[in-house]
């Protein structure tokens, strides 16, 4: 099963696609968790991610497409995944498209989960993260059993710099511009679904199982 996670920075993707990654046994595939890596790792590709990053812009496709397409060719990810944060733009869903499809393959499902604007804020405001395992909580609606101490690894758990609320108006305004498009291309190609985004956590995972079955 190959499953693409839709909808804006903050609606809850990452959290959605962990769980269905641990529920369906696929990987689950992060282009943001990658860059992240890269710049914890000082990589050449890290240095210049972070540029982008840290103002809330997307990293360059030519930076983005090789990264995602080696790691999908991997071992792990030949019965399926679930990505996460990729595609961000339609050119970068054309190259998935072609690289599915010359091995006669396809997406099976884009879920959008939707989350309006007001809410989103909020939601980055509040998001504190694992700096090893990549965990992710909320401060209100998803607290660590212990504040700022990671449930899974015991680790800290941080604000990323790019959570800020000048960082999240700008990464907002261009999801509106060069990711919300995606929305069309996939209703196009018949495997879009939606679901509502601002539901607890629990249920919006159920929405979601009931879609893919
Ligand atoms: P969120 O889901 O909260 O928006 P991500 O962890 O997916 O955050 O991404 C963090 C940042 O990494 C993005 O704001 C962008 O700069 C960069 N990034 C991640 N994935 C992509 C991608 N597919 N194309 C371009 N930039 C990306
Ligand atoms: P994305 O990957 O789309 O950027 P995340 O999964 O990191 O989003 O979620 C953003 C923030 O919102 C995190 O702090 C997360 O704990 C929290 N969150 C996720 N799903 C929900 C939900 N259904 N209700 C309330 N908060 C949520
Ligand atoms: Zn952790």
């Amino acid at each position: 099963m190959k499953i693409i996670m839709l909808g804006a920075p903050g609606a809850g993707k990452g959290t959605q696609a962990k769980m269905i990654a641990e529920k369906y046994s696929i990987p689950h595939v992060s282009t943001g968790d990658i860059f992240r890596a890269n710049i914890k790792n000082e990589t050449p590709l890290g240095m210049e991610a972070k540029k982008y990053m840290d103002e809330g812009k997307l990293v360059p496709d030519e930076l983005t497409v090789q990264i995602l397409l080696d790691r999908v060719a991997k071992e792990d990810c030949a019965n399926g995944y679930v990505l996460d944060g990729f595609p961000r733009t339609i050119p970068q869903a054309e190259v998935l498209n072609d690289a599915l499809e010359k091995m006669g393959d396809k997406i099976d499902y884009a879920i959008d989960v939707a989350v309006p604007d007001e809410n989103i804020v909020n939601r980055m405001s509040g998001r504190r993260a694992c700096v090893t395992c990549g965990a992710t909580y909320h401060i209100v609606h998803i607290p660590p059993k212990v504040e700022n101490v990671c449930d899974k690894c015991g680790s800290n758990l941080i604000l990323r710099d790019d959570d800020k609320p000048e960082t999240v108006l700008n990464r907002l305004k261009i999801y509106h511009e060069q990711t919300q498009p995606l929305i069309e291309y996939y209703t196009a190609k018949g495997v879009l679904k939606t679901v509502d985004g601002t539901k607890d956590m629990k249920d919006v995972f159920a929405d979601i199982v009931s879609i893919l079955g």
